[in-house]
């Protein structure tokens, strides 16, 4: 049997592996960590990748590791990294900073002898009060489960997608970044995505938002990272009220100040085009022979946009005919979408909201025995949730429980 199971392997599920190891001593042979992929972390790693960011957004405090100095401490000791692995504000990490320092981490606490390959598909209790855990690679029985299943292979495709199959979402797995024919290039969203293709295949990128590019250093409020701000989030026990907060205190499609500046330099050099307005519908068309491409990259997309309000008077439609148009929308968020989760809502009658979040108790117990890290929790980890702050927040009131 093991004693705590963690269902996910990305930055949830391996940090709350370190905290368990490092602040409760668990040993590696009490833990285990299921996620499908060949290793851990492995999708996180890959939608990085696909985006093309270069440095993380958070500063170099938030790491997956227990000691908040421990990435500027693995810098200074190593020959391998020096500023220019730091940026602006709160010295954030450039990536492959953040990736080595990951992995000597995980190799500390062999992470990576406690991945079980495979998916959680459903969990009943025994007579004896542990959980069986079935999964696509067998059965498995746990004291406690910590589920940490992030959204991260859950890309969000808008409803106009569906009738181009085709149209690839950057976080779809075993999305390539390659572009193949040189002719003109569109994509929708993610800037970071439009300037890794101007700086690596000198691409002519245009970028459909539904807003003008907004520059925050972070992606949330941080102030619900402490006493500021979480004691009011907590003090509401209307789930209604806190799904708002956390609506109004997230600011995605924000951008992090260098990644502003250099779209807006590049779009000064005209190598990216800004279109505000929201995409209606689109059609493919088999493209001339002459231009270049094969087979694969035979259509042209015609993207029809609905510009936003304040640039409807002037024109009341919008076309981009692009080579290849590439989703950047993110994630969904809905939980329903992940089959264990459902499961554990349906099946053991877990707490939720009406909007389907999970409803866990202040230490993140969800129903007897299961825990959730990451997005899941957000109803009590608050904005920060989904963020590895917010998972060192999430992993230190389980380890709290755990530990009594
Ligand atoms: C491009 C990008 C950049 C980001 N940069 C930052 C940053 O700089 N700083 C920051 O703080 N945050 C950042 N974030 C936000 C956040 O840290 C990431 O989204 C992170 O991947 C969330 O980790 P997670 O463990 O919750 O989810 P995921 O990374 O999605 O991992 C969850 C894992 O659980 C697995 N899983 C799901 N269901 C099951 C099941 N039933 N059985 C077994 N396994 C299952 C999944 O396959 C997946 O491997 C970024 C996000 C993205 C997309």
């Amino acid at each position: 049997m093991i004693k705590h199971l963690i269902i996910g392997g990305g930055v949830g599920g391996v940090l709350t592996a370190v905290y368990l190891q490092k602040k409760l001593g668990v040993p590696s042979r009490n833990l285990r960590i299921l996620d499908p992929h060949p290793t851990l972390l492995a999708r996180w790693y890959a939608n990085i990748q696909a985006c093309g960011m270069k440095y993380l957004r958070s500063s170099s405090s938030h790491v997956l590791d227990t000691d908040f100095r421990s990435l500027r401490r693995f810098a200074a000791h190593s020959k391998r990294f020096d500023e220019t692995d730091f940026t602006p504000p709160y010295r954030r990490p450039s990536v492959r900073l953040f990736q080595a320092h990951t992995e000597s981490i995980m190799q500390q606490n062999t992470s990576a002898e406690l991945h079980i390959g495979g998916s959680a598909q459903s969990m009943s209790r025994s007579s004896k009060g542990t959980l069986i855990v079935e999964t696509d690679a067998g059965m498995l029985e746990a004291e406690n489960l910590i589920l940490s299943p992030g959204a991260g292979d859950q890309p969000f495709r808008p409803a106009w997608a569906d009738s181009a199959p085709e149209i690839q979402h950057i976080y779809d797995p075993g999305f390539s970044v390659e572009l193949e024919c040189t002719t003109r290039r569109g994509s929708i969203g993610a800037a970071q995505h439009a300037c890794l293709l101007v700086r690596g295949y000198g691409a002519k990128v245009t970028i459909i938002a539904r807003h003008e590019p907004t520059m925050s250093v972070f992606d949330f409020n941080p102030c619900y990272v402490g006493p500021s701000c979480l004691p009011a989030f907590l003090s509401t026990n209307d789930y209604g009220r806190r799904r708002t907060i956390l609506k109004q205190e997230r600011y995605p499609g924000t951008l992090p100040p260098d990644v502003y500046a250099e779209i807006q330099a590049l779009r000064k050099s005209g190598s990216i085009s800004w279109v505000r307005g929201e995409v209606s519908r689109v059609e493919q068309n088999h493209r001339r022979e002459d231009q270049g491409c094969s087979a694969q990259n035979a259509l042209q997309t015609t993207a029809y946009i609905t510009p936003s309000q304040a640039d409807r008077k002037a024109q009341p439609e919008m076309q981009v005919v692009c080579d290849e148009l590439r989703l950047a929308t993110g994630f969904t968020t809905n939980w329903t979408g992940n089959q264990f989760m459902r499961h554990i809502t349906l099946e053991h009658n877990a707490p939720c909201e009406v909007s389907g979040v999970p409803i866990p108790d202040t230490t993140l117990e969800w129903v007897s025995k299961v825990f959730l890290v990451g997005r899941a929790a957000e109803l009590e980890v608050g904005p920060p949730a989904g963020n590895i702050i917010g998972m060192h927040n999430a992993a230190k009131r389980i380890c709290g429980k755990i530990a009594r």
